[in-house]
């Protein structure tokens, strides 16, 4: 099965490996992706947020199983989903692409503190990565405002932590002027990542 449908937001049933195969195809040929990394939060936040649900149903080109609740639902419902695929895991895959690759990356969100501390593990272990923006997640911005600065900067890669669903609302607005860039909501991963 192609899809799992828990609660009404249909996951990708693909391996970790196949998810990395596709999403490094779409960034080879510039499509632009937004990627959704659902746990069981997600999943209730699209029930009661029809707004979201339809980023979700209508937008989103990938949803991954983020969370072993997910990967439990789609047990007791008949149809398994292959393995748990978590944006932290996708997020440090990500890095080692664009470090290999030296791809223009955007980080929006987190704490000012926590954000320079990510600033700073990237320039000290991925230096073949081009960071050409970097905006802690405590803006009094319009996310309209912040995505016209992120185009701007025109980068391969956009991670946005600011929590769901607003970090996939800030991505959505991208995805709809089809930036050529694969963009995922990271959610907690640039507190993990900073240490
Ligand atoms: N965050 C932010 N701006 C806000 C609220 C939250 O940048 O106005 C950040 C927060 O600092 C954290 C991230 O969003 O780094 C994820 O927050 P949370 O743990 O609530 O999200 P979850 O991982 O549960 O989706």
């Amino acid at each position: 099965m192609d899809k799992v449908n828990v609660l009404g937001v249909d996951f990708d049933n693909k391996s970790f490996k196949q998810f990395q195969s596709e999403f490094s195809n779409r960034i080879d040929s510039h499509q632009s992706t937004l990627v959704v990394t659902a746990n069981p939060e997600i999943v209730m936040t699209a029930n009661e947020n029809p707004e979201f649900m339809k980023i979700l149903r209508r937008t989103a080109d990938y949803i991954t199983p983020d969370g072993i609740g997910i990967i439990k639902a789609g047990k007791i419902l008949g149809t398994p989903l292959k393995e748990r695929v978590t944006g932290y895991d996708l997020f440090v895959w990500l890095l080692k692409v664009a470090n290999e690759q030296k791809l223009r990356i955007y980080l929006v969100g987190a704490k000012p503190e926590v954000l320079a501390a990510v600033q700073e593990r990237i320039g000290r272990e991925y230096g073949g990565i081009d960071l050409v923006g970097a905006e802690d997640g405590y803006f009094d911005d319009d996310l309209e405002i912040i995505a016209y600065q992120i185009k701007q900067k025109q980068p391969d890669l956009v991670f946005a932590a600011l929590g769901s669903p607003r970090q996939e609302q800030l991505l959505t607005l991208l995805r709809r002027d089809r930036l050529a860039a694969l963009m995922m909501g990271v959610g907690g991963s640039f507190d993990v990542f900073s240490g």
